[in-house]
């Protein structure tokens, strides 16, 4: 039980001009038995944060809190955390429970007969027992990462820090271990942080997500708050799949227009300027697909990717290229003339130069 604090977090590499600032000025907390994950794309700064928390990495600025006492100073071992890496780093000489073992060996003064109880009973609640006496390169990758995954939780620490842990993993298999992952984090109610750069992942496991880009962060919230109130285009563009159209408008009078498309100000938006260019998103399951010539737009279908229950219909409309999720195989053909239109709701407008949200 934990309230995990990271406040004001700087973490730069290397010096002069080769000095790259991974994170800046980051602020974020997880309640106590939260789930929080960290997403962004390669390189924003993920596991860097994460490695500050775990101590794997020296903070250059800023403190890292558990329960409200500072970890800066304390090394890994010492801050009552487990940690869960993609690659499992499993000790290749030494079996499932030996692994899971060590590093209750390590940090607790158990007895040897207390942590065979311990490494049994988290085998069987993450049903591995009858793996237990293998080493780690007779396990598969799925095998191996549950061991990994029994590793950390044997420990009962404060935090679970997850780096990727389900990257080596096929799509099927990935999607399993997500479910059970989750379901563990909830019954353990243990706090952590997990990082991915994979969005459905962060928007199906979170409690609440925290989106970064370049080392700062850019909003966090609970997933379907982010998806539909994004503050601003990248995370628009980077939450929801696929991603969101947007395209440049000009505020003339009542109505948004841009190349080859024409929609009313929604109400929310009727404060701002006429005369100015924004940019405009629409997410594809958003649009509806209406008779030509009506609607907020008229373009061609290039192309229709079936997916079973809905299809992705790539649209030109002018020089733009738009995504719209249909119903099924069959709601639009290649090479057909639609229209498209949206619910005022659905409407995102963004500060053209910043990508602020601005209605
Ligand atoms: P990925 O999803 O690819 O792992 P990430 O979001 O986890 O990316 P980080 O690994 O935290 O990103 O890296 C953030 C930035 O810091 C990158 O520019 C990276 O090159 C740089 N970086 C990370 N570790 C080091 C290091 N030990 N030395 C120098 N630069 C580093």
């Amino acid at each position: 039980m934990a309230r995990l604090e990271i406040d004001g977090l700087r973490k730069t590499f290397g010096r002069g001009e080769d000095r790259i600032e991974a994170v800046s000025d980051l602020s974020l907390s997880a309640a106590d038995g939260e789930f929080l994950v960290l997403v962004g794309p390669s390189g924003c700064g993920k596991s860097t944060t994460l490695n500050c928390v775990a101590g794997l990495e020296s903070v250059t600025d800023g403190e890292i809190r558990i329960d409200g006492e500072v970890v800066n100073d304390r090394r890994p071992e010492e801050r009552d955390i487990a940690m869960v890496f993609q690659n499992y780093a499993l000790y290749p000489h030494m079996t499932a429970a030996e692994n899971m073992a060590f590093g209750l060996k390590m940090t607790t003064d158990l007895s040897a007969a207390e942590r065979r109880e311990r490494v049994k009973s988290t085998a069987e609640l993450l049903d591995i027992g009858e793996l237990l006496e293998k080493k780690p390169r007779s396990l598969s990758g799925g095998q191996k990462q549950r061991v990994a995954l029994g590793r950390a939780i044997v420990r009962d620490p404060a935090v679970f820090l997850m780096d990727e842990p389900l990257s080596n993993l096929d799509a099927s298999l990935r999607s399993t271990m997500r479910t059970e992952i989750q379901q563990l984090q909830d019954d353990l109610e243990v706090t952590t942080v997990y990082v991915t750069h994979d969005q459905t992942e962060a928007m199906t496991m979170a409690d609440r997500i925290a989106i970064l880009r370049e080392g700062k962060l850019q909003q966090v919230g609970e997933p379907l708050d982010c998806y539909y109130r994004p503050k601003n285009e990248f995370v628009a563009q980077f939450i929801g799949e696929p991603a969101m159209n947007t395209v440049r408008v000009t505020r003339r009078g009542d109505s948004l227009v841009g190349d080859g498309f024409e929609y009313p100000v929604p109400q929310r938006a009727d404060g701002l300027p006429s005369g100015e260019p924004f940019t405009l998103g629409i997410r594809p399951e958003a649009i509806e697909i209406v008779e030509a010539g009506t609607g907020a737009a008229t373009g061609t279908v290039e192309v229709v990717e079936p997916l079973g229950e809905t299809s992705h219909a790539y649209l030109t409309v002018a020089d733009a290229t738009v995504t719209v999720t249909t119903d099924g195989p069959d709601a639009v053909e290649e090479g057909e003339r639609v229209g498209i239109d949206f619910p005022p709701q659905r409407v995102h407008l963004f500060d053209l130069d910043s990508g602020a949200a601005v209605a």
